[in-house]
């Protein structure tokens, strides 16, 4: 019955507004308030999606912060549309844990809007795999559901299959800096030649070290791919 209900709000779009329950009308997952009050990322290091680079009034796109002088990045730009922030935060929890797949829908799609204004050169989106343990306890991967409606949205290629995930890696949290990029080392493999003179976009939910989304990025660029994008949800951490 639940299932059957959000199908058909699903297929009518009518609700209410997935943040404040306000009513809402035909085509909407949020009200334009709840909308406007997101925590998106003015401007931020197109290295590393780390925000206040530039200067108010200032704006340099082409601005890398100091540590992606120091140590470049191996991704080609990063492209970030929120600050981990509430109710992001909660979301994106929301959207990982408790199966909300709308919300990865709603919050892919303004993703693809962000990006449709910055992003340009890319022809193949690839999502942030799952370990496949990890991808049979939740049924889902978030990464990819954030994916689908932007590679929709763009009309671009999504490939979730090439790019695969070999090694569980143990949550991330807990650990030193080092022990993460141990951790995170040979990760990820490529299975096949599909990215092979691509121009990747990487999607992920969130960024905090980025040291996954770096070790997916070498790999993909091992395999042949021309360059890598990051595409992310949310921008966490200070580094
Ligand atoms: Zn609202
Ligand atoms: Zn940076």
């Amino acid at each position: 019955m639940v299932d059957n209900w959000l199908n058909i709000r699903q297929f009518f779009k009518i609700g209410s507004c997935l943040s404040c329950r306000q009513p809402l009308t035909l085509f909407e997952d949020f009200c334009p308030a709840c909308t406007d009050s997101l925590p998106y990322l003015q401007s931020h290091c197109p290295g590393c999606g780390k925000s206040g680079v530039n200067r108010p009034g200032h704006v340099n796109e082409d601005l890398l912060c100091g540590r992606c002088q120091q140590k470049p990045r191996p991704f080609s730009s990063v492209h970030a549309l929120f600050h981990y922030q509430q109710p992001i935060a909660t979301y994106i929890q929301q959207m990982k844990y408790r199966r909300r797949l709308d919300l990865a829908r709603t919050l892919g799609l303004l993703m693809a809007k962000h990006i449709k204004s910055s992003s340009k050169d890319v022809d193949l989106i690839i999502p942030i795999p799952l370990h496949r343990s990890r991808l049979r306890s939740r049924g889902y991967n978030q990464a990819l559901e954030l994916a689908r409606p932007i590679a929709k949205n763009l009309a671009l290629p999504l490939n979730y299959k090439s790019l695969v995930r070999t090694r569980k890696t143990k949550s991330q949290t807990k650990l030193s800096i080092d022990a993460r990029r141990k951790n995170i080392r040979d990760a990820f493999a490529v299975i096949d030649n599909k990215v092979v003179g691509k121009k990747i976009a990487l999607v992920d939910d969130v960024f905090t070290t980025g040291l996954t989304a770096e070790a997916a990025t070498q790999t993909l660029r091992k395999a042949g791919a021309t360059s890598v994008e990051l595409w992310i949800l949310a921008r966490a951490g200070t580094g």
